[in-house]
């Protein structure tokens, strides 16, 4: 069945595979962004999907967005939690500004962008949550204590919110990918991402519509009895479970 979904950074990298995956899959599809005006307006072109900009960490910004969605599109049945950012640095050189920027975005956003939208899925007895973790979530990463610590966070609420609403229709689920070609990827030097793709067996890195596929799927009225779990995208880097 047809649903609206928000895409949080859904304009860039992954979150722009899910988006037109899920359109493709025929729902309909706004794309949040944070700043990124060229290339947002560049994915709206290419793909028709309405584009929305706010911070996933300001809270109000997403009880705004959220609501302007809401009233462009219909009520919101699929959420995906996408938007993130790195801000890598050993531990005992980290500052604060680092360590927050990261929690903000890719933790807190799970409680600002979740909250305006569970309380209708609950209503409405239908919802959609998938929330993208990541591989160092699951097994820490060197250099990224912030991010490991964010999304080790995601994989947590995910589980505790997926009990809450299991009776309700709305199912919670998060994906955990590995090394994906993206611009985030793209800014890992060089020698580094040499050694990590030596660490992938299966021998690349993975293709961003290789996560949106898995989206579409957890999306779907198919998946109805998924809930709570975690899907490892990876590669073989990492078997967790
Ligand atoms: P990109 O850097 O390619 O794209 C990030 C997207 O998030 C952009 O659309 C960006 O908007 C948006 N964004 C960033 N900050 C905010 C904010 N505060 N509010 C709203 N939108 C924001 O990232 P990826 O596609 O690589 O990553 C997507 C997700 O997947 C992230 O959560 C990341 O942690 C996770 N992930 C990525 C992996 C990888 O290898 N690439 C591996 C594992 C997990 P704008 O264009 O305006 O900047």
């Amino acid at each position: 069945m047809a649903r609206v979904a928000v895409v949080t950074g859904g304009t860039r990298g992954i979150g722009s595979a899910i988006a037109r995956a899920l359109k493709a899959a025929g729902h309909t599809v706004a794309a949040n962004y944070a700043g990124n005006d060229e290339a947002a307006a560049r994915f709206k072109s290419e793909t028709g999907i309405a584009v929305y900009k706010w911070d996933v960490g300001d809270a109000g910004a997403c009880a705004d967005g959220l609501a302007r969605v809401a009233a462009d599109l219909g009520p919101v049945d699929v959420l995906v939690n996408n938007a993130g950012i790195t801000r890598d640095g050993m531990f005992h050189r980290m500052n604060l500004e680092q360590w927050q920027a990261v929690i903000r975005t890719n933790l807190d956003s799970m409680f600002t962008m979740t909250r305006p939208v569970i309380e209708g899925m609950r209503e409405r007895g239908f919802g959609r949550i998938i929330n993208i973790s990541s591989i160092n979530g699951q097994k820490g990463q060197m250099g990224q204590s912030n991010y490991s610590a964010a999304k080790a966070g995601v994989i947590g609420f995910t589980k505790a919110l997926a009990q809450e609403n299991a009776a309700k229709g709305v199912t919670v689920n998060c994906i955990c990918p590995g090394y994906i070609d993206t611009d985030m990827v793209a800014a890992v030097p060089e020698d580094v991402l040499k050694k990590i793709i030596a660490g992938i067996p299966v021998g690349r890195l993975g293709r961003a519509e290789e996560i949106a596929a898995a989206v579409v799927y957890l999306a779907s009225d198919a998946a109805a009895f998924a809930t709570g779990s975690v899907l490892t995208i990876n590669g073989g880097q990492y078997i967790a479970n």
